[in-house]
């Protein structure tokens, strides 16, 4: 067991997950991230990232999250394929056991760097034309959108950044939102604004996802006037909000009442040797600028743990 024992064992490779695996790596110790797909995160679904320093231009998401695997790599992080189901403390009630789909695994520490998902929309159709039309991903899918027309659903930042995107590939972008003013950082409205190709469609809410083989439009309503359309197009972008990835560990770190893991500053949860950090911690400001310091404190205070408690 001691040769395969993990001194710090990162769930999720995103911008906290490879930050962590650097510092750990940095330190000495052995440092294994655990990814269910691609490393990098919602990051690496992003198209263009402008408020990260370092990047006056700005750089594209992925680009960014292949630099920030290659710089944890450098340091002797190792990544493993496999999707943690459940964290436990082990028999001798001191070291952690991560339970995967292909294995389980035995850690002095844990920091749990999973992010979250997007949250679906919950309408009829969303299901039934999921990669027929219907995506979370604007820069996985949106060439197949060269010259139509498409949607984004939601009003924070992700939805307007997308919405940017999108509207150099597609004909009109239709963002509709349920209220009246978008939320998160006023420049990207002045953007969406400015932006001839995009339609705003305000008060609005999306009652049902319609088509044949492959989506062909969007019913609406006016949450004022009650009236209801039907919006054609050829794609949705869904960007309404995140769901954290906490279910694995539910029930052993305490979590807020959305689910995100609740933290003191050093990103120490309520279990001793776990930590979590970035999106997944209750309270974080959701940017890659603090997801990166979150994961450096957490492999930093993980590293002091290992030398208080095992010497
Ligand atoms: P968000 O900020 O939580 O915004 C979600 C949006 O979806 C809100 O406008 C919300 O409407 C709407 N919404 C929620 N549930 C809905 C439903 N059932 N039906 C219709 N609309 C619904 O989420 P996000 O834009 O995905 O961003 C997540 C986090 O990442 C944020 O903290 C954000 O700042 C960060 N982020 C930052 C950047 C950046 O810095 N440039 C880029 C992307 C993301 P209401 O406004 O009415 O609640």
């Amino acid at each position: 067991m001691g040769k395969n024992l993990i001194d710090v064992a990162i769930v999720g490779g995103g911008p906290a997950g490879l930050t962590a695996a650097m510092y750990a790596g940095r330190a000495g110790l052995r440092a294994v991230v655990f990814e269910r797909g691609e490393v990098g995160g919602q990051v690496a679904l992003t198209d263009w990232v402008e408020n990260y320093p370092g990047f006056p231009e700005g750089i594209e998401g992925p680009a960014l999250m292949e630099r920030m695997k290659e710089q944890a790599l450098r340091f002797g992080t190792e990544i493993i394929l496999d999707e943690i189901e459940r964290l436990r403390r082990a028999e001798d009630g001191r070291l952690l056991e991560l339970v995967g789909v292909d294995d389980v695994y035995r850690a002095r520490t844990v920091i749990v760097a999973t992010g979250s998902d997007p949250r679906r929309l919950g309408v009829p159709g969303e299901d039934t034309y999921y990669g027929r039309g219907v995506s979370y991903c604007a820069v996985c899918d949106g060439h197949f959108f060269q010259g139509k027309r498409v949607a984004v659903v939601g009003g924070g930042n992700s939805a307007k950044t997308e919405a940017l995107y999108l509207a150099n590939l597609a004909e009109t972008v239709y963002l509709i939102h349920r209220r009246d003013r978008f939320r998160g950082e006023r420049i990207l409205d002045e953007r969406v604004r400015d932006r001839k190709n995009i339609e705003l469609v305000l008060n609005t809410v999306v009652d049902e996802i319609l088509g044949d083989q492959m989506v062909t439009g969007v019913r609406v309503h006016h949450v004022k006037t009650q009236e209801t359309r039907v919006i054609p197009l050829e794609g949705v972008f869904v960007y309404i909000g995140l769901i954290p990835n906490s279910d694995f560990v539910r029930g052993f770190v305490e979590l807020d009442e959305q689910g995100h893991v609740i933290t003191n500053e050093h990103m120490e949860t309520n279990q001793p040797g776990v930590y979590a950090a970035g999106d997944i911690r209750s309270g974080s400001l959701r940017q890659i600028t603090t997801s990166v310091g979150d994961g450096a404190i957490a492999a930093t205070r993980a590293g002091e743990y290992i030398a208080e408690v095992f010497g």
